[in-house]
């Protein structure tokens, strides 16, 4: 039996959740911030062509077209990110 010894991956969700920074060790929950990504251009980019040029800023207003970026608790390190 060859067991993989790995860790399986983080899966971070919406919310703050437990997980080990990779830079000072510490585990606790992960503080998170909203990031606009690639995908939240193209929600942009789509809604400025149905719903003309002054929608487009929607997405960047809403969090739930923005990635979720977790951070370290305590040293603010990048731990991992929740995609949609
Ligand atoms: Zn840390």
């Amino acid at each position: 039996m060859d067991k993989k010894s790995l860790a399986p991956p983080i899966v971070f969700g919406k919310n703050p959740s437990m997980a080990t920074c990779p830079r000072c060790g510490f585990r606790g929950q992960t503080v998170v911030n909203y990031e606009a990504n690639a995908n939240t251009h193209l929600v942009a980019l789509f809604i400025c062509l149905v719903g003309g040029i002054c929608c487009c800023c929607i997405p960047y207003c809403k969090d739930s077209c923005k990635a979720a970026k977790h951070s370290c608790g305590r040293c603010g390190s990048y731990v991992g990110t929740c995609k949609n």
